[in-house]
This record gives structure tokens, C-alpha cells and sequence, in this order.
């Protein structure tokens, strides 16, 4: 298709939300309950000196603006919010949540405001938003704006879940906004200065769970389903019902499909999303709302990297996959109110769980390079007990498990290239059994060596946004060093690759980053 590039300033936008759905228009942004709307009409608040720090080629170009003028004043302006161009029309979205297994009532867009929509070159819309623009009346008394440190986080976590093939919302830039921003970063009382940034994320629609869920809790039935059917037209348009209520239970097991998908996903690259409440759920099954997100690096089911739920751990990694079908569950609880029958409901919170486990399963064994059989499944079975009783690094010991030769019965010859997944020097003799066991079913498969390597490295990740590599790019980034940050946004984009000079990127957390907070620990400030 002859799809140009051209200048995000040149661009005409478009907004369907807003034109289709009900709004509040009064531009009141005091702390307040919006009723009967979907969105509130907010114009950013502008900055004191917009300066564009990082901008995504990659996105730029499959949104057609691939030859924005990136030292153009007009452009940092427009992305911090402080210019608007043609067919703009500013919003943030009402929505509600569950946060931590409780009911919040209305949340909603505290620091997001959207821009308009564009239309990229497959011909989707896409919603460009700016996150840290300022207050809105969903600010409920917080200042509306980002610091550099979670903006950048947001930014290369989003191109990485990209490059690994996973369904995210994206990052097309990155502005300092010249003014500081004051966060009680541990909320321990110390209070610090650091600089404010703003990212503009992408997607085709940021429609949360908890959209729904404000409607539904409201008794707003007209509203819900003017959101339900502008989901389903723009977003699931291969639904086909014959009425209404198939036509809703339909979107209702697309939603737990998808959300099984993405958490397949999740779960075999070892992210951890850190705060899975309700408003923090895409219904088109895209990772949404990065925050105090970490990545497991030794095995451990129950890590979580954010401190506040240090105690519970409702959200740590073992327990993603639980909580989102919980989330499904209080997805459905707002259908009810449609008068979709509870049993079709229940059919999709099945489909989700047989749909996750079934996938797990058969991407275990491929990423194990092994035939889906049940000697895979019980061999996979016994791996996490051994993984984290060894203290082995996840990612690398799934990369590096290709490197080891089939029909093998030397533990020297399969530990060897194995050693930088390994914390501590003496690998579990339990672990050396498990390899043995694996390098004989990997003779049994038949494929020959080469030929299960390459398959099970475009499974494998090499390079993901380790905590502390983030953070080494966020400090560096602090004192005004952009390079770490590109570089590593650069090698993240090609996260299958091997990519000569850069093993750095790929190695295991060294030993001063165990307890230093950003590599290990993060908060939700933000
Ligand atoms: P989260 O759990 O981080 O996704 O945020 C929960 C809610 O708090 C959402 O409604 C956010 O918009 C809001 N929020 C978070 N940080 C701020 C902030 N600095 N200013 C205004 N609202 C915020
Ligand atoms: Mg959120």
C-alpha cells in the first residue's frame, strides 16, 4: 500500500470517542463525580519549557509521521500538551476500579489526556495520549503530572513488550517539561525534586475494565451499552450475534480470551505487572498502565517489585494469571446488569482458564524445545521448584538451555553453558537430574541440535528491560546522559537477536543491584 511519511504537524486528527459516546463538556477540573459520561473535556495545562528527550522511529514511521521535524520547538510543544493542531480535541476518560481487591469507585484519567486519534498504516486508529499533561477532574487532589524516572520506565518497557511480540500499549515520545515535580518517592515523608516528563502513549483505544465497571456500578445501563457497542464495533468487529445478549457474552469471551493470551505472555517472559487492579485491565488485552512493573530475574513465584504490596502479594508473579481471571470475574458482575445470563458468563471465565493453560502448555514445551507430550509436561512441571531452589536467572537459563547438546550424559558438558543464568556457584543436584532428563527427551525429538537452537531462540528472549538496567539508564538519563537509555531501547527492539558488543544487556542482575531500590524495589509513586 502506498502508505507516505509525513510530519506529525502536518497531520489531521480525528476523535470517534468523544463524537460518538456522551461527554462532559464543562471543563471543570476540580476534584469531582463526572455523571452519564464516558469522558471529560480537559485541555493539558501547559509547560514551562518542553525539550523532546526520546522519540520511538519504530512507531513514528507505522503512524506515517516518521519524518516529524524532531528539533521543531512546534513538535516538543505539541507533545507536552502547550499546542494543539488541527482536529484535536483534548479528553480523559471516567472510569473505576477494584484496587487491591476493593471497591474504589470512580477513578479515572488523573494525569492521561488524549490527544485525538490518526490513522496508521494498516489503516487502525490510533489514540495519542499524553501522560503527565496536567489535572483533570479524575486528579482527585494529585498534580496531574509524571517524572522522568516512571516515564522513562513506561517508555522502554512498552517498546521491549513490543519487540518480545506482546500486546501493549506503545510510546511514541518522550518531553521534559523544564519544571520539577515533587514525589515522596518511598513514601517515607522525603520528600525530593525531580524533573517532570510527559510520554505520549499509543494505542487503539485505552478502554479499561473499569469503564465498564463505572457505567455498570452507577445503574448507567444507557451508557454501558453505548460503551459496550462502540467496543465491539471499532475493537471485535468479527463479533456476529443474532441478539444482544449473545452479541455482549461473544465480547465477554473475546475479552477472556485475549486476557488469557496476554498473560501466556507474561508469564513466560517473567513480567511482572506490579499493580493488576481492575482500572489497570486493557478489554482489548493489551498490557496497559506501566508502573511499578518489574521483570523476575532469579525464579521466584512470589516476587513482586512493588513495595506497597510488599505484605499481601496479591500481584506477585506467581499469582497473575488468578488475579486477571478475578478481574474477568468483576468484568462479568457488570454484564449481569445487561441481563447476560450468569452461566454465559461463566462459560468465559472457563474459556479463559482452559485457554491459558492449554497455551502455557504447548509454549512451555516449544520454548523447552521439546515435543508437547506428557513427558514434557511432567518434566516442565518439576522446572520452577528447581529454578528457584537454585537461585537461576529465568530468562537466561530458557536462552541458554538451547546451547545444550542433546543425548548427554556429561552434567559438566550441560552445565557449562548454562553458568551465567547461575547466582550461586553450586547448581542443585536436583537441577543437574532435571537436565540430564532433558538433554535424553531432546535426543528422543530427532531434531538435530542446530535446527532446536534456532527454534527455541525465536521463543526465547535474550534481551528484556531488566530492573536494574533500567534504572542505570534512568540515572544516567538524570544527569542529562541519554545514550544508555537509547542504546538500550535500540538492542530492546530485537529482543531474539544476538546482538554482538551488547551481552552486557543480557547478563544477570549483579550483586549491587540485589536490594538497591529501582532494581528491585519500586513504589507506585510516580
Ligand atoms: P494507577 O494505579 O497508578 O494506574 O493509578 C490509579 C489512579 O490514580 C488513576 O486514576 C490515575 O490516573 C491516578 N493518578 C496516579 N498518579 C496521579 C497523579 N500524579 N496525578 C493525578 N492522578 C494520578
Ligand atoms: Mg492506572
Amino acid at each position: 500500500m502506498g502508505f507516505g511519511n509525513g510530519s506529525l504537524l502536518d497531520r489531521k486528527f480525528t476523535d470517534r470517542f468523544t463524537r460518538m459516546l456522551p461527554g462532559d463538556t464543562l471543563g471543570d477540573i476540580r476534584p469531582r463525580q463526572v455523571m452519564g459520561s464516558a469522558w471529560a473535556a480537559v485541555a493539558p495545562a501547559p509547560v514551562r519549557e518542553p525539550r523532546l528527550l526520546l522519540w520511538s522511529d519504530r512507531l513514528a514511521a507505522e503512524l506515517g509521521i516518521a519524518d516529524t521535524p524532531q528539533d521543531d520547538p512546534r513538535v516538543a510543544a505539541v507533545l507536552a500538551g502547550n499546542e494543539q493542531l488541527p482536529g484535536m480535541r483534548t479528553w480523559s476518560a471516567a472510569y473505576a476500579g477494584h484496587q487491591f481487591g476493593h471497591w474504589a469507585g470512580q477513578l479515572g484519567d488523573g494525569r492521561a489526556i488524549t490527544l485525538g486519534e490518526l490513522v496508521d498504516h494498516t489503516g487502525q486508529h490510533q489514540e495519542l495520549q499524553l501522560k503527565g499533561a496536567g489535572r483533570t477532574p479524575f486528579s482527585r487532589g494529585a498534580d496531574g503530572r509524571a517524572v522522568l524516572r516512571s516515564s522513562l520506565r513506561e517508555f522502554l518497557c512498552s517498546e521491549a513488550m513490543h519487540g518480545l511480540g506482546i500486546p501493549t500499549t506503545r510510546v511514541l515520545s518522550l518531553v521534559l517539561t523544564g519544571e520539577q515535580v515533587i514525589r515522596d518517592m518511598f513514601y517515607d515523608g522525603n520528600l525530593a525534586a525531580e524533573p517532570g516528563a510527559i510520554v505520549c502513549r499509543v494505542a487503539p483505544s485505552f478502554l479499561r475494565f473499569g469503564n465498564f465497571q463505572l457505567a455498570a456500578a452507577r445503574g448507567d445501563l444507557p451508557l454501558l451499552e453505548q460503551l459496550l457497542d462502540f467496543c465491539i464495533e471499532h475493537y471485535f468487529p468479527d463479533i456476529d450475534a443474532a441478539d444482544e445478549i449473545e452479541r455482549c457474552a461473544s465480547w465477554f469471551n473475546d475479552v477472556c480470551r485475549r486476557t488469557a493470551l496476554l498473560l501466556t505472555h507474561w508469564m513466560h517472559v517473567g513480567f511482572v505487572h506490579g499493580v493488576m487492579n481492575t482500572d489497570n485491565m486493557s478489554v482489548l488485552g493489551l498490557t496497559i498502565d506501566y508502573g511499578p512493573y518489574g521483570w523476575l530475574e532469579p525464579f521466584e513465584p512470589g516476587w513482586t517489585p512493588n513495595t506497597t504490596d510488599s505484605e499481601g502479594r496479591r500481584y506477585c508473579y506467581g499469582r497473575q494469571p488468578q488475579i486477571a481471571q478475578w478481574n474477568l470475574a468483576r468484568l462479568a458482575e457488570t454484564l449481569l446488569a445487561l441481563d447476560v445470563a450468569e452461566n454465559l458468563l461463566q462459560d468465559g471465565l472457563s474459556l479463559y482458564a482452559g485457554t491459558f493453560s492449554a497455551r502455557y502448555r504447548s509454549l512451555q514445551a516449544r520454548r523447552l524445545g521439546l515435543p508437547e507430550d506428557e513427558a514434557t509436561i511432567a518434566l516442565a512441571s518439576k522446572l520452577p521448584a528447581m529454578l528457584e531452589q537454585g537461585e537461576v536467572d529465568y530468562v537466561l537459563f530458557h536462552r541458554l538451555l538451547s546451547r545444550l547438546p542433546a543425548g548427554s550424559s556429561s552434567a559438566e558438558e550441560l552445565l557449562a553453558p548454562l553458568a551465567p543464568a547461575f547466582h550461586r556457584p553450586e547448581p542443585p543436584a536436583a537441577l543437574v537430574h532435571w537436565l540430564l532428563a532433558w538433554s535424553s527427551l531432546a535426543a528422543r525429538s530427532g531434531e538435530d541440535d542446530e535446527e532446536r537452537r534456532t527454534n527455541m531462540d525465536a521463543l526465547n528472549p535474550k534481551y528484556v528491560p531488566r530492573n536494574w538496567l533500567v534504572q542505570v539508564a534512568i540515572e544516567a538519563a538524570e544527569t542529562g546522559d541519554l545514550e544508555p537509555a537509547r542504546r538500550l531501547l535500540r538492542v530492546l527492539q530485537r529482543p531474539f537477536d544476538e546482538q554482538p558488543g551488547e551481552d552486557g544487556l543480557a547478563a544477570r542482575r549483579p550483586d549491587w543491584a540485589r536490594n538497591r531500590p529501582g532494581c528491585s524495589a519500586l513504589s507506585c509513586s510516580s
